[in-house]
């Protein structure tokens, strides 16, 4: 059987925690989406997804909807995603933040990015 050198895209991909910048390992953190109209946002932020270690999370009871890292990942992405939007809180826009916030936190488990994205529009 071949084998094929690993490279960091093929690394299991991880999220990364806003609030020390490591990246969480399965079963550590979650992802919490916040309903704009009625969430508070811990980070003060116009961003409305957040992911934390558990042991980071300042609020760990905080009504959210929530989603535990390892199963935002990879194709399940896609499956949030078409879930969420049938929700009448998630606009389009919420899924583009959430594919951005993918993109951008991606790390593997040594912390390096996995995606570089293109300048957000309007920026220099
Ligand atoms: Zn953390």
């Amino acid at each position: 059987m071949t084998q094929y050198p690993s490279t960091r895209k093929n690394a299991a991909n991880m999220w990364r925690c806003d609030k020390c910048g490591l990246p969480i390992q399965d079963g550590h953190g979650t992802i919490e989406l916040i309903d704009p109209e009625t969430g508070e946002h811990p980070l003060g932020t116009s961003c409305l997804i957040i992911a934390y270690h558990r042991r980071c999370d300042p609020q760990p009871n905080r009504d959210a909807y929530w989603i535990r890292v390892e199963r935002a990942r990879g194709g399940e992405m896609l499956d949030w995603i078409e879930h969420l939007l049938e929700k009448p809180w998630f606009s389009p826009a919420n899924a583009r933040e959430f594919i951005r916030r993918y993109q951008d936190g991606m790390c593997t488990a040594d912390g390096f990015k996995v995606y570089e994205n293109a300048p957000k529009a309007g920026a220099q």
